[in-house]
Parts: structure tokens; sequence; C-alpha cells
């Protein structure tokens, strides 16, 4: 399986035309799951919780050992991404994120508007 981003024709589709194109960033050229072809980073259509869990696994070892795994991460997160393994999150676990960001920039601009 190449990169996520090269072989998501639906990411590809999702990109919004005035963006600059995420294929061309230098993070992208490094990614570990490049040369990667077990399909590790999608779910196949009706993938039993078993397998899709040990599959899931299986590609955060991958971007363990990824070079560009914060970058990676911070492109699915601000897309946002919402399916495959991107930056060694799943999807479930990136929402999780994105909504601890909401609650922590929320936090933030609460004493902002009370010293205002
Ligand atoms: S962090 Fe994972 S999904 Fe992202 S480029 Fe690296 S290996 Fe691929």
């Amino acid at each position: 399986m190449l990169h996520p981003i090269e072989s998501s024709a639906t990411a590809a589709a999702r990109r919004p035309a005035a963006q600059p194109d995420a294929d061309d960033s230098p993070w992208h050229t490094s990614a570990a799951c490049r040369s990667d072809e077990a399909g590790l980073f999608f779910a196949p259509s009706k993938e039993p919780t078993a397998a899709r869990l040990s599959r899931e696994e299986h590609a955060k070892r991958v971007c363990a050992r990824c070079p560009v795994l914060l970058d990676c991460r911070e492109h699915a997160l601000a897309q946002p991404e919402p399916y495959g393994v991107w930056g060694g999150l799943t999807a479930a676990e990136r929402r999780v994120v994105l909504t601890r960001r909401r609650r922590r920039d929320a936090e933030i601009r609460v004493p902002a508007r009370i010293a205002g």
C-alpha cells in the first residue's frame, strides 16, 4: 500500500482546489508507508472488529518508525481525514484529539472574554 495520501482517491477528492496539493509537501516523500503493500491503513468493507484491531495495530507499528509521524498526524487532524490510520492514530483516536483540542481552545477563550 502506498502512503494514505497517495492511495486515497477520496482524500484527494476532498482536498479543496484552492489549497496547495498535500502530495507536493516534503514530509510526504519520507513516509514509512510509501512502500507498504499490506493494505494496513484503510479498512476493507465489512472488516470484522478483531481483524480491524489487528490491522490498525500493525499500521501503528509502521507509523511508530516513521520519520514524518507528527507532520502526517497534524495533516490528518487539520483536514480532518475521516478514515484510516494517519500519524499513528485511528479515525476514532483523531476524533478524541480534536474534541480535546476544541475543549482546550474553548477554555482558553473563556478567561479572555471575562478579562475583556
Ligand atoms: S505516520 Fe504512518 S500513515 Fe503517516 S506517513 Fe508515516 S507511516 Fe504513513
